[in-house]
């Protein structure tokens, strides 16, 4: 059926709960509405369409609408959270409307009245608390952006954390920021939405695309939200934000009031990112390097599988943001590297912090969860052992505190004293927990004596009900004879037919079945009547404790945050100083000279492989007074790309102030880091290779600067030879001449080399090997020179090609040297570069020409009018 067909007639064709439904559908479009009718949820027409095959469940009719058979499907409500995680996960958004009376109270109306429901929540892609659905190590960000033509405004949000940034970003680096932050969600105004410019610009990011009408962009309703949501009467107590950040960050709480339904998460005060202390690095640059997913979409081989020690989510979530975010600030930089260097100096203090922080659940997220009224017994419980380990990590420090550098005190003072808070959680909470709120069976004994005394009646009654069977037992004479229970007749006595006709007075009959024959009397129904009372007061008393409970918590929100930052900052620098100790790192000297010192460099993620080839370390050296290009050539298969990515992975460690794989590092500050390699598809955006070759390379021509770090692999490659070939040569030259970055360039062009005469802060490495009896052994060492042949023909021999096709090109390679030999050199200079210089003067159009020539003193008026009809007609 249409969604035409979701119109709601006017007349009395449609019955009322099909128009409650119809009325609160159409409320919520865009969403599939989980429709509650007692114990399942309900989909009709479209909505039951797209959730039977994504959820792979039986679609069935209910009744008619206009005419049409209703398309309908359900999930029970019991298990609807692996359903719900399965639509979220396909990206769908989902509405949960519950019932808000039970049908007796809605009878009250009148007969045919329809029971009241309302949506509860709208769960979408951006807003999800579950912990089912999240994943432990990764954040899950809202994030919503008001583009400009010059800069954009960005803020987002994990609700689940409570963590909320903005930034101010120049509008074209966009996609790199999206890429960083990498959200699951992203707000954005309707027209910039339906812009096929922006739309074609950003196709990656479409599908998370969540548009919304312009005027929740508004300035002031935004700011009025945020004032509202922080309690404050101006935001300059968290900083001073841009009008476009406040924006973006006042629709970002407008939506979550609208999906919440007024359950506003807890938030932190917005912090405010400034783009000049991150080091950029751009989406093309984060793929290719495999920083937290490499080239296939895995986690195993990423420099993040390498790093991540960390034993908790929360450190693993910082870990995360840390590699996707590195710093460029030399403060903060040291700041880390001090923690690392001060656990190295004391293992045994970094050993008992890990012994402990394996026991830490996910302190921030419980939190939030119980919090936004979404918590279960085991959140509770999680605050309860995050904060009692907390305070043991603190005891540890203590005796040790004054040897610690500065950079210690505060996150150990933020650690807080707990105390109170353990000892009520830890008296009030049973060992072990049910799953959900509801059921009680949460509260221990002996930490509230109303509910001891409550439970005590309803347990005796317990032992009434085994105590009145006994005496049916006697009075009958049916041993078999039991008292039962069920939902829908409550306490019942249950004898086998064989026995039904001992029973008679006090007895009255409920029922017969095939197999039971069964009875009540007053005293049985009296007796249920208590127990369940009793049952009911206990689970009112344990409700209202809990409640008590989660205040409590909620009144000590702020300082558990502190607490849960300073647990995620330890377990990060403790897994850092792990790693650095086992794998032998050295701590980096990160400063504001042009240097890139690398003496004993190791590519982090190959050196962890289980190769039969032990790692070779090499060094690196560039920098502006000497050679701040190396032009690397060499074998296929020699170790270009690995030495290439390894001095990209050890700068990138060392700016988010982790200890890296070398003997000693010297490197000066990096304000953007970039990474190509020649030839790769990017069908999905529609970009042949060689395409999308050139617009990543153009893209570091025109942003990079003397202070970024370059590295490309066999640039020019995706082309004819001559072609690539010059590309390559001109993007040298641009590198050396103009932007004067530090860089590295892999290449099979050896012809390259001969820009080491004309480019002074050029220098020529290759990757040795060595010929052995017809054979190549790879050195994988790195050393001045060049390279004159590339053993393709050799690799590819090893990789098992047919015997006659490898004859046929050693034949082919040897005629094409002679001939090359014969030919005029490649690239007697090519002189592209000047050549870009030397057209740099604009061509005039004919009509400047035209009017240059005309002296207007000796023209006649006809003959200007004859003039003025001549240009007009060249324009
Ligand atoms: P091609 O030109 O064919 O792309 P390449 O020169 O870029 O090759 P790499 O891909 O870097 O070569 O390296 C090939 C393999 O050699 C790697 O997969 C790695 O296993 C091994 N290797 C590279 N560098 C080293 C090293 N320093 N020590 C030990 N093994 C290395």
């Amino acid at each position: 059926m249409s969604s035409t067909a979701l119109a709601l007639p006017q007349d009395d064709t449609v019955t009322p709960m099909m128009r409650q439904y119809l009325e609160i559908k159409g409320s919520h479009p865009d969403a599939l509405l989980f429709y509650r009718m007692g114990d399942f949820y309900e989909l009709f027409f479209e909505d039951a369409v797209t959730a039977a095959a994504a959820l792979d469940i039986a679609l069935t009719r209910r009744g008619r609408h206009l005419n049409e058979e209703i398309p309908m499907c359900g999930v029970p409500h019991h298990s609807s959270e692996a359903y719900l995680t399965k639509l979220i996960r396909l990206g769908h958004k989902v509405a949960i409307c519950e019932q808000m009376e039970n049908p007796a109270e809605a009878k009250k109306r009148g007969y045919k009245a329809v029971v009241r429901r309302e949506v509860v929540r709208i769960i979408t892609p951006g807003t999800l608390t579950e912990e089912n659905i999240l994943e432990a190590k990764h954040h899950n960000y809202l994030l919503a952006l008001i583009p400009g033509e010059k800069v954009t405004g960005i803020s987002w949000v994990d609700i689940s954390t409570g963590h909320l940034k903005t930034q101010l970003i120049p509008s074209p680096q966009l996609g790199t920021y999206l890429s960083q932050i990498d959200p699951k969600e992203i707000l954005l105004p309707d027209t910039r939405a339906a812009d096929h410019h922006f739309l074609q610009t950003h196709k990656a990011w479409a599908l998370k695309f969540t548009p919304q009408p312009s005027s929740k962009f508004n300035l002031k309703n935004t700011e009025k939200n945020l004032l509202h949501v922080f309690g404050v009467q101006t935001l300059d107590a968290f900083g001073s934000f841009s009008t476009e950040e406040i924006t973006a960050c006042g629709a970002l709480v407008a939506y979550l009031e609208l999906t919440q339904k007024g359950q506003m998460p807890r938030l932190a005060p917005p912090q405010r990112i400034l783009s000049q202390d991150i080091l950029e690095i751009d989406a093309a640059t984060r793929r290719n390097l495999e920083l937290t997913q490499t080239l296939s979409g895995n986690l195993k081989g990423t420099l993040l599988s390498v790093l991540d020690r960390t034993l908790t989510s929360g450190g693993g979530r910082l870990l995360y943001e840390h590699i996707t975010c590195p710093l460029r600030d030399i403060a903060r930089i040291q700041k880390r590297q001090d923690r690392i260097a001060f656990f190295l100096e004391h293992p045994a203090l970094k050993d008992a912090l890990r012994h402990h922080l394996k026991a830490i659940p996910d302190l921030r997220r419980a939190l939030c969860r119980l919090v936004i009224d979404r918590g279960r017994p085991r959140d509770l419980a999680a605050v309860r052992d995050a904060l009692h380990e907390s305070s043991k990590i603190r005891d540890h420090f203590d005796s040790i505190l004054h040897l610690a550098p500065p950079a210690f005190q505060p996150i150990i003072n933020d650690l807080g004293c707990h105390e109170t808070l353990i000892d009520t959680l830890t008296r009030a909470l049973c060992p072990s927990l049910p799953a959900l709120m509801r059921e009680g069976g949460i509260i221990a004994e002996g930490f509230a004596p109303d509910l001891d005394h409550m439970r005590q009646l309803r347990d005796e009654s317990h032992q009434h009900i085994a105590r009145l069977q006994g005496q049916y037992i006697q009075e009958t004479g049916v041993p078999s004879l039991k008292i039962k229970h069920n939902n829908v007749l409550g306490f019942f006595i249950e004898v086998t037919p064989l026995h039904a006709s001992k029973i008679g007075e006090p007895f009255i009959h409920r029922q017969t079945l095939a197999g039971a024959v069964r009875f009540t009397t007053t005293d049985l129904a009296d007796l249920e009547a208590k127990i369940s009372k009793a049952g009911e007061q206990a689970l009112a008393i344990e409700l209202g404790l809990i409640e008590k409970l989660i205040e409590t918590i909620c009144q000590n929100a702020r300082a558990i945050e502190k607490t849960a930052d300073s647990l995620d900052t330890l377990d990060v620098a403790a897994s850092f100083a792990d790693l650095a100790a086992s794998r032998n790192y050295v701590r980096p000297i990160v400063d504001n000279s042009f240097n890139f010192n690398i003496t004993g460099g190791r590519h982090p993620v190959v050196e962890t492989l289980n190769t039969s080839t032990p790692f070779v370390a090499n060094d690196c050296d560039l920098n502006p007074d000497h050679q701040n290009l190396w032009l690397i050539t060499g074998p296929n298969m020699g170790g270009k790309s690995t030495f290439l990515r390894q001095n990209a992975l050890i700068a990138l460690m060392a700016h988010i102030g982790s200890y890296v794989p070398a003997t000693s590092v010297h490197i000066g500050l990096i304000d953007k880091l970039y990474s190509r390699v020649g030839a790769a598809d990017d069908l999905a955006q529609g970009r042949s290779t060689f395409m999308v070759e050139m617009v990543e390379t153009a893209a570091i021509l025109n942003q990079a600067t003397a202070r970024s770090f370059v590295i490309l692999d066999e640039i020019g490659r995706g082309t004819a030879t001559y072609d690539g070939l010059s590309l390559a040569w001109a993007t040298i030259e641009h590198l050396h001449n103009l932007t004067h970055c530090r860089g590295l360039f892999a290449t099979h062009y050896h012809e390259l080399t001969e820009l080491t005469d004309t480019l002074k802060h050029l220098g020529c490495h290759t990757v040795q090997v060595k010929e052995w009896k017809g054979d190549v052994i790879f050195l994988y060492t790195i050393a001045p020179g060049s390279a004159d042949r590339s053993y393709g023909i050799h690799v590819a021999k090893l990789a098992g090609l047919p015997e006659s096709v490898i004859d046929r090109a050693e034949t082919l390679l040897k005629d094409l040297e002679v001939s090359n030999k014969t030919a005029r050199p490649i690239c007697a200079p090519l002189p592209l570069f000047d050549h870009a210089v030397r057209n740099t003067e604009t061509p005039t159009h004919p009509v400047v020409d035209t009017l240059k020539s005309l002296d207007p003193n000796t023209l006649s008026p006809l003959d200007a009018l004859h003039q003025l009809i001549k240009l007009k007609g060249m324009v």
